[in-house]
């Protein structure tokens, strides 16, 4: 049923070598019940994977890898103006935001081009453009890992807030998401907030096609981020840190073009990226791993470093910045395997 000591480089964009011990990929959620109990059986510790687009891998992972490649989508739900699709977590989820659009479901658009697959995008709520999908989500179906019971979770029960929800803590490791249910919108309801966006789409125009958001969005990301494909990485390393008002005005007194957006009535977003730009990192090579050129939320593999090489340039960027800023950089990405004996 499951296959031995498997490469993981295919399944990752940082294209990190490491080994799965044992390895199985869903192609049907009904698999699911026989694969726990052989896992329980041979007491194998589960790690759950989709496209391996937000995770770093710092060694071989011991026990079962699940790969979760399920297909298939259905309209489960529908009113004047909104209809509910749940989509199975194996999709690709730019392949269903594609998807979404041509069929005349809007909503997805400033979330194009996002690699990884839906079944992850609950799990750090993703996020780009204005627009997070946990305001998407109707709810959220599973299995508990443990006793192979189907569970669903709605929205409200997700605990979304930026690049997180409760898969990242008290579901984390507890839950295999099989499909995630989407309420979109069947008349355009743009959303223009980001100004990037604003840039390149006239909100002069009265009418803006999502068609048109999705395009200005996949050019804005395909000019802007390196393609894994071509540059092994994992997107934004760093999550941009929220600070306290009064630390924000005491560093805007030292350094007056720092940016910081508001998030509340005592509290600041800063972006991880002028905080690492600023400590001079944008482009530094440590070996096989780097700070991408342009980039310097990014870092990147080009010489297929090791998970570990990875992780400490990510530290040694989070301590400079602590050092200059006073500022404690989290990381994005998820470590797997979590603990190494
Ligand atoms: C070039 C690039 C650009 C990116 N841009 C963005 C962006 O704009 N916004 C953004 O939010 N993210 C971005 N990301 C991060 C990443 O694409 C998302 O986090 C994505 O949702 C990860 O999907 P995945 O299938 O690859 O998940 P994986 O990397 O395989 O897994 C990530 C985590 O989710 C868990 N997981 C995955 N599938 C399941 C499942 N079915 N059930 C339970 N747990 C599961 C894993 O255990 C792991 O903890 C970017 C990444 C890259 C490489």
């Amino acid at each position: 049923m499951f296959s031995r000591n498997v490469d993981l480089q295919p399944h990752n964009t940082l294209a990190i070598t490491a080994r799965a011990e044992w390895f199985v990929a869903i192609t049907d959620e009904r698999q699911l019940p026989d694969v726990l109990a052989a896992a329980r059986q041979q007491q194998l510790a589960l790690t759950v994977i989709g496209g391996g687009s937000n995770i770093v891998l710092r060694g071989d992972v011991p026990g079962l890898v699940v790969h979760i490649a399920n297909k298939g989508f259905s309209v489960v739900g529908e009113d004047e103006q909104t209809v509910c699709v749940t989509v199975a977590a194996g999709e690709v989820w730019d392949d269903w935001v594609r998807q979404s659009l041509q069929l005349g479901y809007y909503g997805l658009e400033n979330l194009s081009l996002i690699p990884g697959t839906v079944g992850a995008s609950p799990v750090q709520n993703i996020g780009a453009y204005g627009v997070e999908i946990g305001e998407l989500i109707e709810q959220v179906q599973g299995i508990d890992a443990v006793s192979g019971e189907p569970i669903t979770l709605a929205a409200a029960d997700c605990a979304f807030a930026y690049r997180d929800s409760v898969f990242k803590h008290g579901l984390a490791g507890k839950i295999i998401i099989t499909a995630v249910t989407f309420r979109l919108f069947r008349k355009p309801r743009t959303n223009l907030v980001y100004p990037a966006l604003q840039e390149v789409l006239s909100p002069t125009d009265v009418e803006i096609d999502p068609h048109r958001i999705r395009e200005a969005v996949c050019n804005l990301r395909r000019a802007k981020l390196p393609d894994p494909a071509v540059i092994p990485n994992a997107g934004s390393f760093f999550k941009n840190p929220v600070i306290s008002l009064v630390q924000a005005e005491q560093l805007q007194s030292r350094h007056p073009d720092m940016p910081a957006y508001p998030v509340d009535a005592t509290c600041v977003k800063v972006p991880a990226a002028w905080l690492i730009d600023q400590a001079g990192w944008k482009g530094r090579v440590k070996g096989p791993v780097a700070v991408h050129h342009s980039q310097a939320l990014v870092l990147t593999n080009p010489g297929r470093g090791s998970g570990n090489e990875l992780l400490a340039l990510a530290q040694e960027i989070a301590d400079n910045v602590k050092d200059c800023y006073g500022i404690c950089l989290e990381m994005e990405p998820v470590i797997i395997p979590f603990q190494l004996d």
